[in-house]
């Protein structure tokens, strides 16, 4: 989705928009925060519209999840779901990620940079995938939780994979 634009979100907005929906849950200082059940029984709840469908390998190919924020969908492939439904950081990362899309990327906040030339040299912070990244990693582990944690420690208690916890740990100062 690289070569799209998204309204431009600072980590400290996202940081606050994933705070919000910890608040929602009453989660605000659980250190594991339960992504699979939040994508099946919260987000329904928070919008009524919402439908999330478990989609074959076969039929995904390489795509772990999409999101499609208009139609009120997000697709997950199935041994993603499964895996995260086993508590796996990476696949846990991944719907996390598309719950970012969902939220963040509506149409009226996203336009195709490629026709303006900016695909190449566009900041992090109007990336979609930069901004879904960052909002999976404040859902999952935000800075309140793990700024006194080791890398192994954010992996064991907020089940996350070992890459994405490194890179969360660093953007605590922001
Ligand atoms: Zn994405």
């Amino acid at each position: 989705m690289s070569e799209y634009e998204a309204s431009p979100l600072s980590r400290v907005d996202i940081r606050e928009i994933a705070n919000f929906f910890r608040q929602q849950c009453k989660l605000i200082d659980a250190k594991f925060f339960p992504v699979v059940e939040f994508l099946e029984f919260v987000m329904p709840q928070l919008d009524p519209h919402f439908v999330w469908e478990s989609i074959s390998r076969f039929e995904m190919g390489s795509k772990h999840g999409l999101a499609y924020p208009d139609d009120k969908l997000i697709k997950i492939r199935e041994d993603v779901y499964e895996g995260a439904v086993k508590g796996n950081g990476r696949d846990r990362f991944t719907i996390a990620h598309e719950i970012g899309h969902y939220f963040l990327h509506k149409k009226e906040r996203v336009s195709f940079a490629r026709t303006m030339g900016l695909a190449e040299k566009l900041p992090a912070f109007r990336n979609p995938e930069w901004q879904a990244d960052a909002f999976a990693g404040e859902l999952l582990a935000p800075p309140h939780i793990i700024k006194d944690m080791t890398v192994f420690e954010v992996v064991r208690f907020c089940g996350i994979s070992q890459q994405a916890a490194r890179k969360q740990l660093k953007s605590c100062g922001n």
